[in-house]
This record gives C-alpha cells, sequence and structure tokens, in this order.
C-alpha cells in the first residue's frame, strides 16, 4: 500500500529548495555593488521561477513498471471505443462454427423442413449408414433403403405424430439391413412457429452401442478365436514375431512354431453339420492347449488350423523335446470324439519348424505350409513333419513352378494320355479310357501330373487347365466316334475348384455342343471329397449333368470319408476302387476283404464298379472270381499316347452288349 506520490514530494522539496536558494541569495549580498545585486537578484528570480514552473506544473514521467500495474487495473475511459458491429460476417462466423461441432460431433445431425419438405443429413449420417457421402440427398430415401422396414415404419409413424402435433419429440432404435448387429438411435425434436404449427424437425443419429458386442468385437475378433477361445490368427503373427526379434537378438534362445491341419475337415461339415464341425474345432483347440506348457501359446489361425507357439524350448536338444510334445499332441487331437452319441474319427496333419531354420514370419509360414502340402501331396494324411533343410528349397521350387504353369497354359503345353479300361467278364473287352494329363514341357520334358495337379489346384489353375483338358478329351473322343468306336467311353478327371464353378454345368454342354459329342461318351471322375464339397449345390449340379446323359464315377473310392449314405442320394454310375486296396489283395486277409466288401457295395447298389491299379495276373484273378467286372491297370496296358491307344482300341474294341450275362453282372 502507498502512504504518499513520491511526485507530491519531489514538487515540494523543489518549492523548499527555491525558498533556501533566494534566502542565502540575500544573506550573501550585502556586500555587492548595485550592478552586482541586480544579477544576483535576476538571477535568483529566473531560478526560483524555473523551480517553482517545475514544481507546480511539470508532469513528471512515469517509470514503466508503474504503466504496467496501472495497466493491469485498467483504465477504463482509456479503452479503445469498440468497433462498430459487421453482423454478416458475425452470421457466417457462427455458421462455420455450427458447421464444425456438426463435423466432429460422434453424431449424426439431420433437419427436416416441414415447408419444402426437404431434409438435410449431416456428412456423419453417411459414414454412420456405410454410405457414401455423395448418395446423401434432400429426402429420407438413404435411411429407407439402409434400415429394416419395421424400422422405417416405427420412424415414419413417429414423424406423422409430430406433424399431427400429437407429440414433441421422438427417439427410436433402427437396425440396418445388411448388418444386423449394429443399430442406431435416431431422435428428433420438433420446431414450432409463431402460430404453434411445426416448421422443422431437428434430430440426431447416434450408433447404439452395446458393451457386450463391442467387448467381443475388440477382443475377440481381434485377439481371441471366438469359437475355441484361442488365440486368434492376428495375436499369432504378434506374438511370433516378437519370438523372432528376440531370437535374432538373443542366439541362446530357441522357440519352435508347429501348424496343426485337420484332414478333410470339409467333408466334417458335409457328411454331418457345421453345427458338428463347429465341436470338433472346439474340442481339438482343447486338445491341444491341454497337450501344451503353461507358456506356450495356442491359435486357431485358419478355419481348419491350429497353431502353437512353443516359447523359450530350454532343452539341449530342442528337435527331440518338441517331438516329444507334438509326437503327444498329435495322439491326443486323433482319438475318438463323441458328439451327439456318434463316434468321430479324425487326422491332422502336423509341421514343426525351429527358430533356427527361419528369419522372418513369411518364412515360418511358407515352410510350414510346404510341409502340410507335402504330406498331403505324399498321401500322408495325418503325418507329423519337422523341417529340413530342403524345406526352403522346395518352397520356391514351387514358385517357379507355377509361374511355368501359367506359361504352359498359354503355349498349350498338356496333353493326354488315354489307359485303357478293360470288362474282364467279357473278353477283355475294351469299354473306355481314362484321360490321364501330361505336361509336355519344352524346358523340363515330360512331367507327372502328380508333380502340378496339387499345386494347380491350390492356385486355382486348374480351372483354365480343366477346361483344356476336357475340351481335347471330347474332341479326341468325338474322333473316334466318327471313326465307329461308338460305344466308347472316355473318363476325364475334375477337381473341386471345377465342381465349385458356377458355369460348370453349361461349360460342359458348351464343350459337347461345339464339338458335337454324344454325353453318353463321356464320363466324369470326382473324389469322394469333391463330391462332398458343398454337398447340396454338387448333388444339384451332378443331377443335372446326369439328366444331360453324363455318367459320373468316384475316383479312389475307399479312400475318403466312411459315411456312404451319399451314395444313395447321388447320381453315380460307377466306383472306383483305389490301387491301395488292391496291392495286396492276394497277400493280405485284410485287403482281399476289404476289396470283397467294396465289390459288395458296388452290386447291392447297383453301381457299376471299376478297379485300379491292377498290375499282376494274379490280382486280375482274384478280382475277376470275386465278380468285379471292370479292370484298369499296367497289367492290361499303360497310359498311351492317342495314337496307340487307337491301336489299341482296334484291337480289343468292341459294341456294348446289348444284354450282359446274368451270373457276371454287377446288380
Ligand atoms: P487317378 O485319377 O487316380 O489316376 C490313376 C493314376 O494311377 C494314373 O496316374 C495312372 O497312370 C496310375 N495307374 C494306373 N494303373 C496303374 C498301375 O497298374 N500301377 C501304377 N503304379 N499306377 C497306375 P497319373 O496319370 O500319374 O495320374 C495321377 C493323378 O493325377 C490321377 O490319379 C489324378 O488324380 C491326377 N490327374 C491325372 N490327370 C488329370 C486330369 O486330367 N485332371 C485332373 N484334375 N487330375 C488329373
Ligand atoms: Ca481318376
Ligand atoms: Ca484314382
Amino acid at each position: 500500500m502507498k502512504l504518499f506520490d513520491e511526485h507530491v514530494l519531489l514538487r515540494f522539496l523543489l518549492l523548499v529548495a527555491s525558498v533556501l536558494i533566494s534566502a542565502l541569495l540575500y544573506s550573501c549580498s550585502d556586500g555587492f555593488s548595485l550592478k552586482e545585486f541586480v544579477v544576483v537578484f535576476s538571477i535568483s528570480v529566473l531560478c526560483n521561477l524555473f523551480l517553482l514552473y517545475v514544481a507546480l506544473f511539470y508532469g513528471f514521467p512515469r517509470s514503466n513498471k508503474e504503466k504496467k500495474i496501472r495497466n493491469d487495473v485498467g483504465e477504463p475511459q482509456l479503452q479503445p471505443a469498440e468497433p462498430s458491429r459487421d453482423y454478416k460476417k458475425d452470421y457466417q462466423e457462427k455458421n462455420e462454427l455450427f458447421q464444425m461441432m456438426i463435423d466432429v460431433s460422434a453424431e449424426g445431425f439431420w433437419t427436416f423442413d416441414v415447408p419444402t419438405g426437404k431434409v438435410f443429413w449431416s456428412k456423419k449420417v453417411a459414414q454412420l449408414l456405410g454410405v457414401d457421402p455423395s448418395q446423401i440427398d434432400d429426402s429420407f430415401e438413404l435411411l429407407r433403403s439402409r434400415v429394416v422396414t419395421q424400422d422405417w415404419d416405427a420412424f415414419r409413424v413417429a414423424l406423422n405424430e409430430i406433424f399431427n402435433q400429437k407429440s414433441h419429440n421422438f427417439s427410436i432404435t433402427l437396425r440396418l439391413l445388411h448388418k444386423q448387429d449394429v443399430s442406431f438411435m435416431i431422435s428428433g425434436r420438433v420446431q414450432c412457429g409463431e402460430d404453434g404449427r411445426p416448421i422443422r424437425v431437428i434430430g440426431a443419429l447416434s450408433e447404439k452401442v452395446d458393451r457386450k458386442i463391442l467387448e467381443k468385437r475388440n477382443s475377440y475378433y481381434d485377439y481371441q478365436d471366438a469359437l475355441t477361445g484361442l488365440g486368434s490368427r492376428r495375436f499369432f503373427l504378434e506374438k511370433l514375431k516378437v519370438d523372432i526379434d528376440v531370437a535374432a537378438q538373443r542366439p541362446d534362445y530357441v522357440f519352435g512354431v508347429a501348424l496343426i491341419d485337420i484332414d478333410s475337415f470339409g467333408a466334417i461339415n458335409d457328411s454331418y453339420s457345421i453345427s458338428v464341425g463347429d465341436d470338433v474345432l472346439r474340442i481339438v483347440g482343447e486338445r491341444i492347449k491341454s497337450s501344451c506348457g503353461e507358456y506356450d501359446f495356442c491359435a486357431r489361425i485358419d478355419p481348419d488350423v491350429f497353431a502353437v507357439l512353443f516359447h523359450g524350448v530350454k532343452s539341449s536338444d530342442p528337435n527331440l523335446e518338441l517331438q516329444n510334445i507334438v509326437s503327444r499332441m498329435h495322439g491326443k487331437i486323433k482319438m475318438p470324439i463323441q458328439i451327439d452319441g456318434k463316434e468321430l474319427y479324425i487326422s491332422a496333419s502336423m509341421a514343426v519348424v525351429l527358430s533356427k531354420d527361419v528369419d522372418c514370419v513369411e518364412d515360418v509360414l511358407a515352410s510350414a505350409n510346404v510341409i502340410l502340402r507335402d504330406l498331403k501331396k505324399s498321401g500322408t494324411h495325418g503325418g507329423v513333419q519337422f523341417f529340413t533343410g530342403g524345406v526352403r528349397e522346395k518352397a520356391m521350387k514351387l514358385y517357379r513352378m507355377e509361374v511355368d504353369i501359367r506359361k504352359a497354359i498359354q503355349a498349350n503345353e498338356f496333353m493326354l494320355m488315354y489307359q485303357p479300361i478293360v470288362d474282364i467278364q467279357n473278353g477283355d473287352r475294351l469299354v473306355g479310357f481314362e484321360a490321364l494329363v501330361r505336361w509336355n514341357s519344352a524346358e523340363r520334358g515330360i512331367i507327372s501330373p502328380a508333380d502340378f495337379i496339387p499345386l494347380a489346384e491350390e492356385t486355382g489353375l486348374i480351372v483354365p487347365m480343366g477346361a483344356l483338358i476336357l475340351r481335347m478329351a471330347c474332341e479326341q473322343t468325338k474322333k473316334w466316334v466318327d471313326m465307329g468306336f461308338k460305344d466308347i467311353c472316355v473318363s476325364v478327371n475334375f477337381s473341386a475348384k471345377q465342381f465349385a464353378l458356377d458355369s460348370m454345368k453349361n461349360d460342359i454342354m458348351d464343350v459337347l455342343n461345339e464339338v458335337g459329342l454324344n454325353p453318353h461318351n463321356l464320363k466324369m471322375e470326382v473324389t469322394e471329397y469333391t463330391a462332398m464339397c458343398e454337398a447340396e449345390k454338387t448333388l444339384i449340379l451332378m443331377k443335372e449333368l446326369t439328366d444331360l446323359g453324363l455318367r459320373i464315377s468316384i475316383d479312389d473310392f475307399g479312400t475318403g470319408y466312411s459315411s456312404l449314405s451319399y451314395l444313395k442320394r447321388y447320381p453315380v454310375h460307377t466306383l472306383k476302387m483305389d490301387k491301395s486296396f488292391i496291392d495286396h489283395v492276394t497277400d493280405d486277409e485284410e485287403d482281399a476283404a476289404f476289396a470283397r466288401m467294396v465289390i459288395g457295395i458296388a452290386r447291392s447298389m447297383n453301381l457299376d464298379l471299376i478297379a485300379e491299379g491292377v498290375e499282376t495276373r494274379a490280382q486280375m484273378e482274384f478280382l475277376k472270381r470275386e465278380g468285379c467286372r471292370n479292370i484298369q491297370g499296367f497289367y492290361f496296358s499303360k497310359p498311351l499316347s492317342p495314337e496307340d491307344a487307337l491301336e489299341y482300341m482296334k484291337a480289343h474294341y468292341a459294341d456294348e452288349p446289348e444284354t450282359l450275362p446274368n451270373e457276371i453282372r454287377i446288380a
């Protein structure tokens, strides 16, 4: 607090000083001459006048500090006058602010102008409803087309009640037509004019977030597999990446990865039901988890593929340690599964990779996939295979092969060989051929289908390749029919991917029509697996094809699924007993019994039967004795070029007899 103003004090001191100076000059002026006295007196008067002026009228400057303090307090009279307001600018700014608020809001806004009938939607509405903002117009059409009909009706009723002044506001839940798990809350409030009649409805639209759904979305779908409760693919890849990074920094850190692929899982879904398939996956998941250590991480990374990350394998022999764990796990997975009183048997193929053999996530997956593919290709369903040095090279080789197959399709490098099918109950009469593809590569020579068909199937290249094969087989058969071999029947192999095509029936009809071949001369070979894929769709397709006069053969019969019920439903004409059952019919009683059983099935279901892969006279005689009619195998002939097939035909062909001797007819 200030007691006095220092400028007042200063002025007072100046006045005192001027009086003192005058008094001093008078006291000293006694000895002065007149002239000296006038000079001193004048000076004294001037000094006093000056001091008096300064003391009374001079405005001392204030220090900066002092000014600042004053300004802080504020001097209202010194404030500049308020500028004149620009109302147009104000309105514009308010509008912009309003628009910004609408844009940043998590809610969408809408207004309905009653006199014009126009609707305004904020951009957020488009985002919430999942449409492009350009689709927004000034009507309710957008909403009507996106929401469930009952909800749209409820909204209309609520709006009408507002117009009829029965209510002032509403709030309704809307469900989206195409995304039933998302719902919205739309609210509206009326704005009335001076006469009390509605002029506008203003409302908001916001997503209704169900906490449970949100949690499920966030955790389950991102990091947890909802079906099995194990980790998700994403979680597995993230964890794998961490382990790879750790192993790169610490050479003593060893981890292992196992990929577990349930064999022929599609068939379980098809022959039982999707819910049984789900139960199987859950049970397999539990079995895998219970075979792992506390710190190992289990995930389901594809519909029927599980993965285990064995963190920090401690043993001095990691290979051996993992071998013990995975073989225990494998044994557990294969145990019979009881569901709804049924006993199901499954097998699983396993690929195991150790950290020392891989550098990155892609490496782990590519190597494990090559192993799994290898296991399936070699027919070793249910095998366990560890990564070996050759796996990476194999992966590269497969990649090159894929590129080459694409080129080969363009360059027409595929050709067909024809293996005779012989009726042994009827003088070894030739009844037909199986068309078997070969790749006549300009670079590698003749390549066996076993080396490229699985890859072509996996990559989908089998579709264009299959179309080529069908056309070649039909053209060749037509030539033979025109030569007089009118009943010759050529079997063509079809893969599941071809069968899955919607255009399949039309594609076949087009080829038959263009070539001018009678469907009676063509047979389709499909495996049990193909027949069971998308069972209902395949069944319809098969019926359409057989209605056209085509015949269908089940290839590799006996290697697929135990369920025979499908044979009753499907319009199947022929069973081909797999070579693996023929190989030991003469020296293994079990195989002989199985062959007899298959012959019995074909007989009781009135189906033709072909035994394939017959190599010896003893096998042929066994089958003949047991009543099997048709044989395909090296015993009679290897697959032949079209020219050699023609020669074979000339020597062994005979038209179909009108009726067959009763004792050998399988019926
Ligand atoms: P697949 O359909 O089971 O064909 C029978 C295979 O057994 C043929 O092998 C045939 O040469 C062989 N084979 C026949 N008799 C004997 C025998 O007495 N002993 C032995 N050791 N083998 C015999 P190939 O031609 O190598 O075909 C292998 C597989 O490749 C076929 O098995 C089929 O699954 C596939 N394949 C062949 N051609 C085609 C095709 O045009 N399209 C499709 N999708 N797959 C094809
Ligand atoms: Ca076949
Ligand atoms: Ca076969």
